[in-house]
């Protein structure tokens, strides 16, 4: 077995003081859409020309496998803006934290690094 100052444990325990020192996780992505409206007589139906409305920025997410998406006004999109980073930031050390345990037991077992 390792002992806890091996170099493994210790990255393990800093992935643990980061998830710690984590702000609020928000889950799923910013995105920015330019869009038609339904008036068929609008500049924005005009193909030739791009004058589509917008942008328009949502917070889009799945919901069991479904995508739902809300509108967000620039103020709401800049306050979870970093709730997202966060979010993204907690998935790449849960990550990271996985595979360093796999090793670990890979190692304590005598199962291979394969
Ligand atoms: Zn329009």
């Amino acid at each position: 077995m390792s002992k806890p100052t091996d170099p493994p444990d210790q990255r393990a325990a800093e992935i643990h003081d980061q998830i710690a020192a984590l702000g609020p996780c928000l889950p799923g992505t910013l995105s920015s859409r330019m869009l038609r409206c339904g008036n068929p007589n609008c500049r924005c139906r005009d193909t030739q020309t791009d004058q589509r409305h917008g942008p328009y920025l949502y917070w889009t997410r799945k919901i069991s496998g479904k995508t739902a998406s809300k509108l967000l006004s620039t103020e709401q999109a800049e306050r979870y803006r970093p709730w997202l980073a966060n979010d993204k930031r907690l998935h790449q050390l849960v990550r990271e934290l996985e595979a360093l345990t796999i090793q670990a037991a890979q190692h304590a077992e005598g199962w291979g690094e394969k």
